[in-house]
Parts: C-alpha cells; structure tokens; sequence
C-alpha cells in the first residue's frame, strides 16, 4: 500500500469517519454554487450586458485571455444541456455520423442552433484535437469569428525549440489584438500568471488531502476541482476560498481515516456521469489517484507570454492536459502508473468518451501494458449526456471492484 492513503487500521466502526454528505459540507456546497454561477447562461448574460466573452481560452491560455479583461468559456458549456438536441443538429443538418464523438456532435449542433447568439468568438489551438477544429470551420459558416493558434509541438519537453516558442509568443500577441484591438499589456499577463499559479498550488494541496480521504469529496465534486485549475469559474479568489475551506475540511479527517476494507482505484479521464461516481463508492471503491488534468506550475520567472508558451509545450511533453493540448497517445498510461505507484492503487478505472479516434487508441494501450503488468484494468466508454450510463457500464464498475475485494 502506498504512503498517501490513511487506511483505518483493524476497520472499527468507532473509529469512522463521521456521516457526511455533500450537502453538509461547506466547501463542497460554496464549490458547486460556485461552479454554477460560471455557466454558459450566465456568461451569455454578462455578455449582454457589454462584457468580452470567448469560446475557449479556458486551459494554459487562460492568464492571457483573463489579462484581455475576457471570459474564457469551457467547450464542456457546449454539452452541458440540450446535449440530445445538439447532437440530432450534428447527425440530421450536418451529417456527422452516429457513431462519432458525442462531444464533437454536441459542439457542432449547439453552436449552430445558438448562431444567433450574442458570443461569436471562438478561440482553438491547432495543436489539439484535430476533429474540433473541422467543427470550427464549420462553425464559420454560421458567423462565428474563430481564431486558431497556430499549431507547434514537442512530444518531449527537451524538444521545446526557440523558434516554436518565438511562434506561439507572437500569436499570443495577435490573439490579444483580436480580442482587445490593442497589445497585451504584459505586466497583467504576469499578474494573472501568479495568481493562478497560488490557485493550482490550493488545488495541489486539496488533492493531496483527498487522496487520503476519497470519499470525502465526490467524484463528481472533483472533477470540478479540475476544471477550476484552469479556469479558476471566472473568480478566482472565490475559487481560492473555497479550496482553503475544503482543505480546512479534510485536514480535520485525520482522526478518521478511510475503513480498510475500501479498494483504492485510480482512475484515468473523465468518467463523467455521477451514477458511475456512485456505483464506484457503492461497491466499495474509492478513487485515490486521477490522472485528468494536471497541476503544474507557471514559470514565473520567464517573461510572462513565453511562460505561456513553455507552459503548454511542457504539458504536451508530460501529457497531462492531453488531446487538449496535442500531446501524445502514450502519455497517460506513463502517468496512470506513476499514480498507481504513488498510492497502492489495486486496480484502474480507464475511461473514454466512444467515438474518439484519440482516446481509443489510448486505451487500448493502457489496456494491453496493464495487462502485460498484472495491474487490473476495467475499460469505460462515456458520452457526454447527463442520462444515467447503461446497466451493463455499472454491472461491469461493481463486478470489476468486488473482484478486487
Ligand atoms: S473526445 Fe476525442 S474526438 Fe471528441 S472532442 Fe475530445 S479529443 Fe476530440
């Protein structure tokens, strides 16, 4: 068993945790109320009311586009409601086939279906996944305004060139003219720079904490403590209380430690749907590790445009913003088995979203490497619709967990 995870020793019942529920703990209530309060409803509403709003500009870039005094907007808004509507726009108006990425048919049909919308700019980075940006050119003729970063790549950190970061710094500064019709003011960039660095540090220590404690924080909870690393839900020093709260929660958890008879888990990606989430804490299971989206740092001794830019392309070189950012297939297995390392993990929850040419071949790599390692594996395919997963997805989660058991 790995250090990080404080196990009950000998399972009594009057050493447990004490009952609790998401609705009992404050920073879990402030997180959700937070994360609400950042929706595409929302942000359509301050941009009506004169404020600069983007599609996407939510992940590495996000200091740049939060410095040009805009709100990046996830693409996960996309899909978020009218997922089944969207993705018939997809399949009827444009064709796009059944069986493809739920996600890249729910962003094409909703952002057709909202063209006449008052948000029409759209930011994408050409490293990242390929099908989005064939969404975007057709986007264009709806009326959007998408603008693509250009695309540069080092598969590994050491082949981060001078002339690629040259590249992604000038277009960084073209990126700011679009949206500001002025140069960046680079000394704002540095600003926003830090102080998402001191929120991913917040963010660190949360997951740290929980990984000792799983079940304190939902699944569904956490992967919301994900995406605030990036986006930080357009408050960032609201975020930041509601990490020093929940961190203040957990910190408290230490006289109770997680019964032993619970199956560590890591799980890689993004299972998404919270029946899933249930059914992994129904039979026991409590994800001590998750390889999603990373939290690294900001080098704030660069010059700020360039730490974006060494930024991205060192997180293409570890893999831990993944297809996002372009990096390779192979990366996460690298990371799923360092966590597995780190935490004792009995077992991994590898999850895809059906239909993406990427993340099938990614599992199928994580599939064949644990296998070949003697580490149990369960593979999960999703979509990003918020109906309950099929009956044969959480038979397999359970049957997998009591196997472990
Ligand atoms: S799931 Fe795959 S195909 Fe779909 S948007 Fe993401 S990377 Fe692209």
């Amino acid at each position: 068993m790995g250090d990080v995870l404080a196990l009950e020793r000998g399972g009594r019942a009057s050493r447990r945790r004490p009952p609790r529920t998401a609705a009992e703990s404050p920073g879990l209530k402030a997180l959700k109320a937070l994360a609400e309060s950042y929706s595409y409803a929302a942000i359509q509403r301050e941009a009506a009311a004169g404020k600069s709003a983007v599609w996407g500009g939510w992940s590495w870039d996000s200091p740049l586009i939060y410095a040009c005094d805009t709100i990046p907007i996830g693409y996960d808004q996309l899909w978020f409601d009218d997922s089944r509507k969207s993705e018939a726009i997809a399949e009827d108006h444009f064709q796009v086939p059944g069986e493809f990425c739920s996600m890249i048919k729910a962003m094409i049909g909703r952002l057709h279906s909202d063209r006449d919308n008052n948000i029409k700019r759209i930011l994408h980075f050409g490293s990242g996944c390929e099908p989005i940006s064939a969404v975007l050119e057709l986007a264009k003729r709806d009326g959007y305004d998408v603008q693509t970063v250009e695309t540069v790549t080092a598969f590994r950190t050491d082949e981060k060139r001078a002339h690629g970061i040259k590249l992604l710094v000038s277009e960084l500064q073209r990126i700011a003219v679009w949206l500001t019709g002025k140069p960046v003011d680079e000394d704002r960039v540095a600003v926003e720079i830090r102080r998402k660095n001191r929120v991913i540090a917040k963010v660190k220590r949360v997951l740290e904490l929980r990984a000792r404690h799983p079940l304190y924080i939902p699944g569904i909870h956490t992967k919301l403590i994900f995406m605030g690393a990036n986006h930080m839900f357009g408050a960032p020093e609201t975020y930041a209380d509601v990490l020093d709260t929940l961190a203040a929660e957990l910190e408290q958890l230490d006289e109770h430690p997680l019964p032993s008879t619970a199956i560590p888990l890591v799980l890689a990606g993004s299972v998404g749907n919270q029946r899933l989430f249930d059914a992994i804490e129904e039979s026991g299971g409590a994800i001590v590790g998750w390889v999603y989206l990373g939290t690294n740092q900001y080098d704030e001794t660069l010059p700020p445009l360039e730490s974006l830019a060494h930024f991205v392309l060192d997180a293409q070189g570890r893999g831990d913003l993944g297809e996002a950012v372009g990096a390779s297939v192979a990366y996460r297995r690298i990371l799923v088995e360092e966590e597995v390392r780190k935490t004792g993990a009995r077992g991994i929850i590898s999850s895809s979203i059906t239909g993406c040419p990427y993340a099938s071949l990614m599992q199928q790599l994580e599939r064949d490497h644990f296998s070949g390692v003697s580490v149990p594996i369960v593979t999960l395919e999703t979509d990003v619709h918020r109906e309950p997963p099929t009956e044969e997805q959480i038979t397999r989660v359970k049957a997998f967990i009591e196997m472990l058991s």
